[in-house]
């Protein structure tokens, strides 16, 4: 009666076979470990990092099983998240299958016998199967079916290649033993059992040359995939957990401070060496799944930008050959990136900074940051800028507005409202902060007053800053002017300590992201709330009362530096929901994965080449048809209206208003 069980290297000369495998697998440790450890070496010549990434370490392990081990992220995206978790499950399935051949074969153990056996057969055909189907699948997907945002490079196709030809050998292996001897086991390798009758008639000695040959060529794919993985693409595999592990925990976007800034002599990143150790991980963690050039506005209003073209650009940039092109030179590193290789001057001043990239990234890049650096480079290293930037920073250095009305007019807006300038008329419970547009341009000076009114209907003691506040920076951070950013936050500090300052509130996310979440690196550490959280509070708490019905249709519009940067969300939409009579209608594209107005990362100022963000993303809510379009923040407002004029094309197009604006509509008698 035949057993259930198999013998290990059945068909090979054992001792032979062993000697020979085992070097292999020396050369294969020998060369992933020098993959490895080159790679390592590599980011080892970036710069120090701005944060410490080593803290939190429950949360950080939380993350890497969650996101890295249980692909939480991959997952949200179909049907690539399920065709990667198919050639994920069944890589690491088939590792520990042969694992155990491993145990049996090296330690004598017997463990590959009776029911065991049958259950680990069946185990390894079923996630054999799952992988050719994962590879199958991911290969139609990128090269057949073409579909966007998915590279269709060498470096794509090779190790899904390779993957495939492991499983296809794998179950050919099996299916020659099979045909060679009939085990008992033969029904539980169900798949190899089926390509085993394609051999019924092949004679006994011809099968066994054959086994033994695909057997070896088997060994040699598996391993050769196994020593390419530090080498090329499927180094996420490795890097992507590492990168998880040792992810940013501030909020989206913010950006780090420059470590010794007075004492550097560059500024920002002109070459692959001046981007930081965890910035040039980012680069080998990159699965190239494609999901950031889907989210980025920029690149779907047909610019040249792509962020997942720009982070292979600097993987290539960053790889083996280009020390070997480079040699001779005094750095191999240090060749210029912007212009030099695929990144562009345009690409690196197309982007609007919303962040869109890097909260779609499952494998945690940080877009944002590099982008801004390469911006540094380009605005405090070569004085290379559009001239437009000009402009606005000159009006920042001498007015400290965007605009250069200057301090004088800062409170013109406040005209007949009296209200308390803090600092001369005594203390305020908490600051209101205007903010350079509520300040100065004339449509936006109505959501400013209309903020103000409902502070004071609410009876809350609050103040301004008057002539005594500044622009935030945002502008000049977000395009590459950190010295100027600098200047204008050590202003604003000084006031707000001066005075004493502990609690503000600003309707502007561009402010609030720089007062809450960036200022504090500087040691300025303020209780910032949005205007739609306070009035939140004050509906809640009876401060204030929305009593007449508005018998509207609204839509809400997330601001980036509102919604994606600072998770604020929900209290605009809830303030909407407290106003009776109000519908609120989602536009297709909201919350986390709301589509950008245009405005951020300084294209206020900027000219935009090509078709128009702010008009893409209008005409989303001119198709809907509300009747208001809601907006948290001065820079969307002035976007949807300019862009629901132009999608409008002549027709009814709704009213753009801020929250601020309907609540006092809805409050007034
Ligand atoms: S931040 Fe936005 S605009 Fe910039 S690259 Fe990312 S998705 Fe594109
Ligand atoms: S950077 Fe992230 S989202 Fe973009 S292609 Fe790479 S892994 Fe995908």
């Amino acid at each position: 009666m035949k057993t259930v069980g198999r013998e290990i290297l059945w068909n090979l000369p054992h001792h032979q076979a062993t000697v020979v495998l085992y070097s292999l697998l020396g050369v294969l440790l020998l060369l992933f470990a020098w993959g490895v450890c080159s790679r390592i070496r590599f980011y080892r010549r970036g710069r120090p990092e701005g944060e410490n990434r080593l803290d939190r370490l429950w949360e950080r392990t939380r993350d890497l099983l969650r996101i890295g081990f249980f692909q939480k992220r991959v997952l949200e995206k179909k049907p690539g998240g399920p065709i990667h978790l198919a050639i994920y499950a069944s890589f690491i399935a088939l590792f520990f299958v042969t694992c155990f051949v491993a145990v049996e074969h090296d330690l004598g153990v017997k463990v590959l016998d009776g029911d065991f056996y049958i259950a680990f057969k069946l185990f390894a055909e079923t996630f054999g199967i799952v992988l050719v189907g994962g590879v199958v699948a991911a290969l139609a997907r990128r090269f057949i079916l073409r579909s966007a945002g998915l590279s269709r490079e060498a470096g794509d196709l090779v190790p899904l290649l390779l993957l495939g030809a492991v499983a296809f050998t794998g179950f050919l292996v099996e299916a020659l033993r099979i045909a060679a001897t009939h085990p008992a086991a033969a029904p539980y390798s169900f798949a190899a059992n089926a390509v085993a009758r394609l051999f019924d008639r092949v004679p006994i000695p011809d099968l066994l040359r054959l086994h033994r040959g695909v057997w070896w060529g088997h060994l040699l794919i598996a391993f050769g995939f196994l020593a390419s993985i530090p080498y090329g693409k499927m180094l996420h595999g490795i890097a992507g957990p590492a990168n998880i592990f040792l992810r940013s925990y501030r909020p989206t976007g913010t950006l780090q401070p420059i470590p010794d800034f007075d004492a550097r002599e560059t500024i920002g990143a002109g070459a692959i060496g001046e981007f930081s150790w965890k910035q040039l991980l980012d680069l080998d963690a990159c699965a190239q799944c494609g999901r950031c050039e889907e989210a980025c506005p920029a690149h779907a209003t047909g610019k040249t930008l792509s962020p997942q073209k720009m982070i292979r650009d600097l993987r290539v940039e960053s790889g083996p050959g280009v020390a070997y092109r480079r040699e001779g030179r005094e750095d191999a590193h240090g060749g210029p990136m912007i212009e030099g290789i695929g990144i562009r001057t345009a690409d690196v001043w197309a982007c609007t900074t919303c962040g869109h990239c890097v909260t779609s990234c499952p494998m945690m890049v940080e877009h944002v940051e590099k982008i801004v650096d390469m911006r540094r480079h380009l605005v405090l290293g070569k004085s290379d800028f559009p001239p437009e930037l000009e402009q606005m920073f000159r009006k920042l250095e001498v007015f400290s507005d965007p605009w250069g009305f200057g301090p004088a007019r800062r409170t013109e807006w406040a005209a007949g409202l009296d209200l308390k300038e803090v600092g001369r008329k005594g203390s305020v419970d908490i600051v209101y902060w205007v903010g350079c547009a509520g300040a100065y341009d004339e449509r936006y000076r109505n959501v400013a007053v209309s903020l103000a009114r409902i502070l004071k209907e609410a009876g809350i003691r609050f103040g301004i800053l008057g002539s005594r506040e500044f622009c935030c920076g945002d502008f000049a951070r977000r395009t590459g002017n950190e010295y100027l950013f600098r200047l204008l936050a050590r202003k604003n500090m000084a006031v707000l300590e001066e005075y004493g300052v502990t609690k503000i509130v600003t309707p502007c996310p561009h402010c609030y992201n720089a007062l809450r979440n960036e200022y504090p690196a500087f040691g300025g550490k303020f209780d910032v709330i949005h205007h739609s959280e306070l009035i939140l509070d004050l509906m809640e708490s009876s401060g204030i009362r929305a009593r007449n019905p508005l018998e509207k249709t609204i839509s809400y519009h997330d601001p980036c530096y509102l919604g994606r940067y600072n998770g604020i969300f929900d209290p605009p939409r809830q303030v909407l929901s407290k106003i009776p009579g109000l519908r609120l209608a989602e536009a297709g594209r909201n919350r986390e994965n709301g589509f950008c107005c245009g405005a951020g990362g300084g294209y206020l100022w900027l000219p935009e080449q090509g078709s128009r963000i702010n008009e893409k993303r209008s005409s989303e809510f001119v198709d809907l048809k509300p009747d208001i379009v809601a907006t948290a923040c001065p820079h969307c407002m002035y976007m949807l209206e300019d862009g629901m004029v132009a999608a409008g094309d002549g027709g009814r197009i709704p009213e753009s208003l801020d929250l601020a604006e309907i609540v006092l509509r809805s409050m007034e008698r």
